[in-house]
């Protein structure tokens, strides 16, 4: 159960339907666990973009006349994660804005790492920032470029930037869909019942409203939907593929496809993994929920030991308030987390989570486990210690907060209260998802970043 490691936030385009918006909508209910600050929709009618964009989640910025009013067969949408104190509306997406060729609205999933860098430039050449969003940089760079078409533009503003992105930009009669070169972020194609097309950060919101799985959009592919043909696809980078593994640990929705594989089965494979290369001699295997279920499970299949829901997560808590304090995270895990005493009495329990961040988290789990009874608290973690913060696209800790950056795994073990401790390691981690080939990135695990 992460608290403090967090997507930024989830996209979605729809293209060639007359309930766009409404499709959005449902996408991005799918997509709420990647965002819960703010959320936003553009339509176009094909004469007229309409944006309505508000903080809260998506069913309360969103009711039946908010959506009637945003007309048209084209929609891209957002959901936004934003960090303590930068709550402003303003720093909601999509950004829209008018210039010379018309209208244009963007979303963006992914952080640009040269993005003081340009926008220092920009502001230089006059250029006027409403907000402290990267994104809002292209904007700019497409407004100024001297291009005299809207794909040209497109093409020349993120040649200037660099980073993570995936993007969907909407003008009154077309939408684009693009990644990064590296494809840090996932961004999948889908088919729509009527013929129409999705793209969305994960393929969980295409099964919420009918639609196909296609493809994922290619690291470094530009692609543009307009009325009567099929999407044109341009290369405007080589493709050199470093997909977030957290995808696989913790931030994907198991029932989606990421980067064309299960998040499920990879999540499945990290516990066998893990009981393969750090077997405990225990009676139960224990999920700390949501994020531990499918490896706890693996780690019960591969070792034997019995799988139980030894601790409830009360799904009703949500970002009530902001937690300035420990105190504060600690009553808000009690809150969320309880013990299944009857089981866990007396046990010898294997507790299974996807990562440790700060680890006061799993401290207080291996407390109430405790209190509840067990007599010893293995704590098994499905993905290697985190020891660099992420660049592209994560809100992560400072280096100096992350626990394994600053302790042996030892001191982890004692500073949790755990009576063992293991991570998975990376070769093991590779292995879960199936690759032979060094197309991850892993930094947050390794401290080698790629840009
Ligand atoms: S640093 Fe970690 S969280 Fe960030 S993109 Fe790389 S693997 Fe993902």
């Amino acid at each position: 159960m992460r608290e403090d490691v967090n997507e930024k936030c989830a996209v979605v385009g729809i293209f060639g339907h007359e309930e766009a918006s409404r499709l959005a909508y449902f996408s991005l209910h799918a997509l709420q666990h990647r965002g819960q600050e703010a959320a936003g929709i553009s339509a176009s009618d094909g004469e007229k973009l309409r944006i309505i964009k508000k903080r809260g989640l998506v069913m309360q910025v969103f009711d039946e006349d908010a959506l009637s009013t945003l007309r048209g067969s084209s929609a891209i949408g957002h959901t936004r994660y934003s960090t303590a104190g930068d709550d402003s509306i303003l720093d909601a997406q999509p950004v829209f804005a008018r210039y010379d060729l018309g209208e244009m609205a963007i979303a963006h999933n992914g952080n640009l790492t040269n993005a003081e860098e340009v926008r220092g430039r920009l502001i230089k050449k006059g250029a006027i920032f409403q907000t402290f969003m990267d994104t809002e940089n292209l904007i700019h760079l497409i407004a100024k470029s001297e291009e005299d078409k809207l794909t040209p533009r497109i093409i020349d503003a993120v040649q200037k930037i660099e980073g993570a992105f995936s993007l969907v930009f909407l003008s009154r009669t077309k939408m684009f869909a693009m990644r990064d070169r590296f494809g840090f972020r996932p961004l999948s194609l889908g088919r729509l019942s009527n013929g129409g097309y999705i793209v969305a950060s994960e393929t969980c919101a295409f099964d919420l409203v009918g639609a196909e799985f296609v493809r994922d959009i290619e690291p470094g592919e530009l692609l543009i939907f307009k009325e009567g043909r099929e999407p044109k696809s341009i290369k405007i980078f080589e493709p050199t593929p470093k997909h977030c593994i957290f995808e696989y640990v913790y931030f994907a929705r198991p029932d989606s496809l990421v980067f064309g594989q299960s998040v499920y089965q990879t999540r499945k494979n990290m516990g066998k993994e893990l009981s393969k290369i750090k077997p405990v001699d225990a009676d139960l295997v224990v999920p700390v929920p949501d994020g531990g279920v499918p490896s706890a499970i693996g780690y019960a299949q591969e070792s034997g030991i019995p799988y139980e829901m030894g601790i409830m997560r009360n799904h009703y808590i949500g970002r009530t308030f902001i937690e300035p304090t420990q105190e504060m995270r600690d009553l808000k895990v009690k809150m969320k987390l309880s013990p299944m005493t009857d089981i866990i009495r007396g046990k010898r329990v294997v507790v299974v989570d996807d990562s440790i961040v700060r680890g006061t988290t799993s401290r207080r789990i291996i407390r109430m486990l405790k209190e509840a009874g067990a007599s010893e608290v293995h704590m098994r973690v499905s993905s290697p210690p985190t020891t660099d913060p992420c660049y592209y696209g994560v809100d992560t800790p400072d280096k100096d907060k992350l626990i394994a950056a600053n302790m042996t795994q030892d001191e982890i073990c004692e500073y949790i209260e755990a009576d063992s401790l293991a991570f998975l390691d990376e070769d093991s981690l590779l292995r879960s998802v199936n690759t032979k080939e060094d197309n991850y990135c892993t930094a947050c695990f390794t401290g080698n970043y790629i840009v």
